[in-house]
């Protein structure tokens, strides 16, 4: 029966658009196949899927709060750019620009809130927070095609009731939403948006859904890379942004996010992006605020009260999701915690201010590792998280050339924000949806980018 569903379940996948280029042709369209993902839906707790939804405004509120806060951005990031030179360099753009003055006047922000389901001693599981991405969230197209595909492998095999309980998702939807916004406020008719995409473009179908939205919407989509922005970029003295010639009032980072694709060109790219009237997705400041250094800031007490004042009920709801973070910064506080992850390294996961998957330190590579770094400034370039311990189920994961085997698996949840704000007033802020992905538990790291997840749809219990 498993092997029936998986067959109907794979072309099911490519019907419905679940696709990802390959990897000997990261770059063509002519073959491709289906992207990973679960043969069946995973259980997901109902209460925890809802606080998940619920908190997501609150979140929104506070990345755009960080993200105008200089002094805080300051303050927090003091110790890092000492020692990590690429949030450095973004942090340098930050304060150029700002000094320059901004030019633009929307905001837009679409991020991902990514959580775990920590299994506590009694077996009850807690919504626990793992990080917010505020650049390039990916998957929001894809898994708005990946429900459907469930929906129908739960019929192959009988199970037509369950079938009927999978929510419908989409967050391309949401998220073309607040790029039409943006677009339509920035006020020029003739305007494009540009998505800022890899030179490697694997993930090319998900860009496609959000973008197959705002040609719905008759909004013009154009696809470019730094290279290009380097090579055709131009600004008008009222700093408009023109890509040779045509007008561009959205720019939407799908790039970016990693130090290795920066070359001098690149950055200089950047930076005509962030000092140009266009609206960034996400500007700089957005950027800076997704850090894991700011995270770790931000579970300090009286950290929220300060930046969220007169917003008591979302800041409870913000830290109800919060897990232990611990600042890595020179002194007593950091020395205390390096040691006791040292002693104990399995209660612990070793973060670098990177994005992407991939970059965390677990298990005996983290107490080698901080081992090695603990008495040197190079420590405070990293935070250290509590590693949380969700409860494993079984599943199968379907690869492309890949035997069908069963694995031990656990879930990670995220929930697409979307807000928008003109100068000082937030016109738009919403939930546009949701990924789940799934892993085996002998990764310790995740991504479905990275090779390790593939996607999943809950099944709320
Ligand atoms: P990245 O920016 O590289 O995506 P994340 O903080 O999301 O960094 O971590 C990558 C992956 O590592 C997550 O998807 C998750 O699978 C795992 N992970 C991260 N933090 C924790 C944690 N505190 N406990 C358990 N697993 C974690
Ligand atoms: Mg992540």
């Amino acid at each position: 029966a498993v092997r029936e569903a998986a067959a109907v379940a794979v072309d099911a996948a490519l019907l419905a658009g679940v696709l990802m280029r390959t990897g000997e042709q990261p770059n063509a369209s002519d073959v491709v196949n289906y992207a990973p993902f679960t043969l069946l839906p995973s259980a997901v707790p109902r209460a925890l899927f809802e606080q998940a939804y619920a908190v997501q405004q609150d979140f929104n509120l506070l990345v755009d709060a960080v993200s105008q806060n200089k002094e805080f951005l300051e303050q927090t990031l003091a110790s890092t750019i000492k020692v990590d030179d690429f949030t450095a360099r973004l942090f340098r753009i930050y304060m150029q620009v700002l000094e320059e003055g901004l030019a633009q006047t929307v905001f837009l922000g679409i991020n991902r809130s990514d959580y775990m389901f920590d299994c506590g001693l009694d077996g009850t599981a807690a919504l626990r927070q793992i990080e917010i991405n505020t650049i390039a969230a990916s998957f929001g197209g894809l898994t708005s095609r990946t429900a459907d595909v469930h929906r129908l492998v739960l019929k192959v095999l009988g199970k037509t009731e369950e079938a009927s309980q999978l929510l419908p998702n989409n967050p391309a939807k949401g998220l073309a939403l607040g790029i039409a916004k943006a677009w339509e406020l920035y006020g020029s008719q003739r305007a494009v948006v540009m998505f800022l995409v890899e030179e490697v473009q694997r993930n090319i179908f998900d860009q496609r859904c959000v973008e197959n939205e705002l040609w719905n919407r008759n909004i013009r989509v154009v696809r470019k890379r730094f290279r290009d922005v380097f090579e055709q970029g131009s600004l008008d003295a009222s700093r408009r942004l023109y890509m040779d010639g045509q007008e561009v009032a959205v720019v939407y980072y799908r790039e970016g996010y990693v130090p290795q694709i920066y070359n001098e060109q690149n950055w200089a790219a950047r930076l005509l992006l962030e000092r140009s009237r266009a609206v960034k997705c996400p500007d700089i400041a957005t950027q800076l605020a997704g850090t894991k250094k700011v995270q770790q800031e931000l579970s300090r007490p009286g950290t929220l009260e300060k930046l969220l004042p007169g917003h008591p009920a979302a800041i409870a709801r913000i830290r109800a999701t919060f897990a232990g973070l611990y600042s890595l910064d020179e002194g007593e506080e950091g020395d205390r915690i390096a040691a006791t992850a040292i002693a104990d390294p399995d209660r612990f996961v070793l973060k670098p201010q990177r994005e992407g998957g991939g970059n965390n330190l677990y298990g005996e590579e983290l107490r080698e590792v901080l081992e090695k770094i603990k008495d040197s400034p190079e420590r405070t370039s990293y935070i250290l998280m509590d590693k949380i311990k969700p409860q494993p189920a079984l599943n199968y994961l379907l690869r492309a050339h890949s035997p069908l085997q069963v694995s031990e698996c656990i879930s990670e949840l995220g929930i697409f924000g979307v807000y928008v704000r003109q100068g000082q007033e937030l016109v738009l802020n919403q939930a546009a949806g949701h990924l789940l992905r799934t892993k085996a538990i002998e990764h310790a790291d995740g991504g479905v980018a990275a090779g390790v997840a593939v996607l999943d749809t809950p099944y709320l219990v």
